[in-house]
């Protein structure tokens, strides 16, 4: 009998012509899109070997040393690898790198502190909380008393003062820092303030920005939190995957939530992968890799305000641009769509204090990790937001140039990369 795939060979899919189909249409989609999705990058090949080697087979549950599994000794290195690897990049003391996402590295951050009805403070998902951070859809609103913090109307900042008076009046056990839509730098420092004022535990949810942090271009959370959450995608490139930072004190209590209170069997395949990108992102290219995708972030706001949208906050710290559409006269979802017929991929993004509901939402949210992965420099950002400009307008011309600029850049997916 025919396996399904015989993995190396071109052939391979002449077993299953149906997924051989699928897969030549997605890796046809990505080659021919210009991809600002904020949570996506390029994975580079080494990542996408690892993840479809032999390590994708392995049981391994428990930790290095101590494992419910017999035949762990590679395994064991590989999480060690990661584990260690993860705490020079980061300078942390703790780290668990198990979680296979960053949801489920939330979910074992709120077991290993909280109980059922304990209270939490949160950045609201109106302003840009993940849903981790009290959607009523999601474990964290559901089973959690979460109250929200947001941003000022002035400036889009986030406003500390009302961080302040909600946790000396909702006394949070854990005090949740950190966002999906907020593209500035987060005040760490004064989030540790107001959780020791009231004797929270400070968990921050850096998902997004961790790997900036790591480059050193803005402040890291690690000195200040009980816990950080991280992803080794996104902005690192690496595997979709979580992980948690912590102090000492903690170490254990998150590593008995991670596993086994959450979790079974971690993805050695996937672990194997993230001790490769803890090691590429401590290395200087990778340095100027995140200095890139922010330069270009910043050339893509200021294009984006000269076509009439209002960059969020005024601007951008990060790979993370959000702006208000309002003068477009379209809604997020109405442009988001035009996009994607175009060959652009962006993502619709609640606007603060916009009475737009969040299915329609009146914001656009892009990151630059993805584009700057495949080489794009300032000059071609500033194209691009001319280009979105263009979309808004209903220029049906921009599509041709949107497919030329993309099929001109390399690398592709699992074809080759930075680091
Ligand atoms: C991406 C992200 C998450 C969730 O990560 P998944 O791997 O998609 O589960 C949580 N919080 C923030 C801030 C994120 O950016």
């Amino acid at each position: 009998m025919a396996t399904i795939v015989e993995s190396g060979t071109p052939r391979a899919w002449a077993v299953d012509e149906a997924l051989g189909r699928l897969l030549d249409a997605e890796r046809g989609r990505q080659r021919d899109c210009l991809n600002l999705l904020a949570g996506e990058n390029v994975m580079a090949p080494a990542v996408h070997q690892l993840l479809g080697s032999a390590f994708a087979e392995k049981y391994a549950e428990g930790y290095p040393g101590r494992r419910h599994h017999t035949g762990c000794g590679p395994a064991d290195a590989v999480e060690e690898l990661a584990a260690r690897r993860a705490e020079a990049l980061f300078g942390a003391v703790h780290a668990n790198v198990q979680p296979y996402s960053g949801s489920v590295a939330l979910l074992a951050a709120a077991a290993a502190l909280l109980k059922p009805g304990d209270s939490v403070l949160a950045m609201s998902v109106a302003h840009g909380g993940h849903l981790t951070s009290g959607s009523a859809a999601n474990f964290s609103g559901r089973w959690f008393d979460v109250a929200g913090y947001g941003v000022r109307r002035a400036d889009g900042r986030i406003d500390l003062d009302q961080v302040r008076d909600l946790a000396r009046a909702h006394r949070p056990k854990v005090l949740l820092a950190g966002a999906i839509a907020y593209p500035r730098a987060i005040d760490w420092a004064a989030f540790r303030e107001i959780a020791d004022e009231v004797g929270a535990f400070l968990v921050a949810d850096a998902a997004q920005t961790l790997g900036l942090s790591a480059a050193g271009l803005i402040a890291s959370p690690v000195p200040h939190a009980d816990v950080v959450v991280g992803v080794s995608h996104k902005l690192l490139g690496g595997p979709r995957g979580g992980f948690l930072l912590c102090t000492r004190e903690l170490a254990e209590r998150i590593d008995r939530a991670v596993f086994p209170f959450v979790q079974g069997g971690p993805m050695v395949n996937q672990l194997a992968a993230k001790a490769y990108i803890f090691g590429q992102a401590d290395r200087p290219a990778f340095g100027d890799y995140a200095a890139q995708c922010v330069a270009n972030a910043q050339v893509l706001a200021e294009g984006l305000a000269a076509e009439g949208f209002r960059p969020l906050t005024g601007g951008t710290d990060t790979h993370l641009v959000t702006v208000d559409a309002e003068a477009t006269g379209l809604t997020g979802r109405e442009l988001e769509l035009r996009a994607e017929e175009a060959g652009l991929l962006l993502g619709r993004c609640a606007v603060p204090f916009a009475p737009t509901p969040p299915s329609e939402a009146a914001g656009l949210r892009m990151g630059t990790a993805w584009t700057t992965s495949q080489g794009l420099r300032e000059p071609e950002l500033e194209h691009v937001a001319r280009l979105i400009g263009r979309i808004a307008r209903g220029d049906r011309g921009a599509a041709g140039e949107i497919r030329e600029l993309a099929q001109s850049t390399k690398p592709q997916c699992g074809e080759s990369a930075s680091f």
